[in-house]
């Protein structure tokens, strides 16, 4: 891992004080990215929104079900969205500082690139007509929300699917007869059970080894010494909240699964939490910037759909607006920003 990132702490340090030059970020601000992105022709209007709301769908649970992060599903207002688009859809997530990252976006195009492209296709009916396109991506930046939806002070806590070590086994006083002999068991079977696993039998101290694997951020522990053997037992412990749970060795394949997917379900829990806790409803304004400022995080107001009251908002509360949500709420009848007539609920953040 390179050494700029681990300068980065997760806690608030004087480097998060803003400066007049942008720090970098790595996975998050950086010369380049991996886009991960598709294109779509389609032969009706219904057939390409029904794609991008799919796409979209696709990356939220994404999200979700495999890198346990809780994401809003919305629409960009005109100032955010895409250029060129009808409608941008997007996931936003809640970092564990409380800012925002836009987690993928999908955008419907309607068929006005392919009128000014001359692009045709030969209809039903044999006639040349214009298609309906659809464009949606996703980039490497996911890396960096979830080493920031889910670090902690002791390093990275990867969600279990997609770690490249799912479990590290430690033998304990491995010098004594037997130990290693009986972890390198424990280790084989639990790869035979389709899981990614490996063991560390080095001369390094158990502490450190410890310390190593919760850094890299291995979901999960497992140590068998002389007394577990003798006992029938091993030990699990958990990186993303620490439990440790005695397994009977007959157990072994199956409490290692499910103790996996506790940590999914506990990390997706934490997040989530964090997400609603920093989560703020505002009725002018000052009271979002007031919020905004004392604890941070996402804060929904109505608006009443004028660019005018968006860059007020930036402006004065130094927020964007992350997004329409398809989950609409009614906080009131009138905009925070002008107090005129309110058309949507919008989420502010302040955005990495
Ligand atoms: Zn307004």
């Amino acid at each position: 891992m390179p050494s700029r990132f681990c300068s980065k702490s997760f806690s608030r340090t004087k480097a998060d004080a803003p400066t007049s030059r942008p720090r970098a970020r790595p996975f998050l601000r950086s010369r380049e990215f991996w886009w991960q992105e598709g294109h779509t022709l389609h032969e009706t209007a219904e057939e390409a929104i029904a794609e991008t709301e799919q796409q979209l769908n696709c990356y939220a649970d994404f999200y979700e079900k495999v890198l346990a992060i809780p994401v809003l599903r919305g629409r960009k207002t005109e100032k955010e969205k895409f250029a060129g688009a009808d409608a941008t859809y997007t996931v936003e997530c809640m970092m564990k500082d409380h800012k925002a990252l836009q987690g993928g976006t999908s955008h419907y195009f309607g068929d006005k690139f392919s009128r000014a492209y001359d692009v045709t296709f030969a209809g039903r009916d044999n006639r040349q007509q214009y298609p309906f396109q659809t464009s949606w991506g996703t980039t490497t930046r996911m890396i960096g929300a979830v080493i920031m939806a889910h670090g902690d002070n002791n390093g990275l806590v990867l969600p279990p699917q997609i770690a490249p070590i799912q479990i590290i086994v430690l033998p304990v006083a491995q010098h004594k007869p037997g130990v290693l002999e009986a972890a390198g068991a424990l280790c084989e079977r639990l790869q035979a059970a389709g899981l990614r696993v490996k063991m560390d039998d080095s001369d390094n101290s158990m502490g450190w080894k410890c310390a190593q694997y919760e850094m890299k951020g291995v979901p999960l522990r497992v140590e068998i010494g002389p007394r577990d053997i003798e006992s029938g037992a091993c030990v699990m412990v958990r990186r993303d909240n620490g439990e440790k749970t005695v397994v009977a060795l007959e157990e072994l394949e199956a409490k290692a699964k499910e103790l996996l997917n506790a940590v999914h379900d506990g990390l997706f829990a934490r997040a989530k939490q964090n997400l609603d806790e920093h989560t703020y409803e505002a009725r002018s304004l000052e009271e979002a910037k007031a919020l905004q400022t004392e604890r941070g995080g996402f804060i929904k107001t109505m608006w009443c759909g004028e660019l005018d009251c968006e860059l007020a908002m930036k402006e004065k509360a130094g927020m964007s607006s992350r997004c329409i949500p398809f989950r609409q709420e009614t906080l009131g009848e009138t905009c925070a920003c002008c107090g005129k007539s309110a058309k949507h609920m919008v989420i502010w953040g302040v955005a990495y």
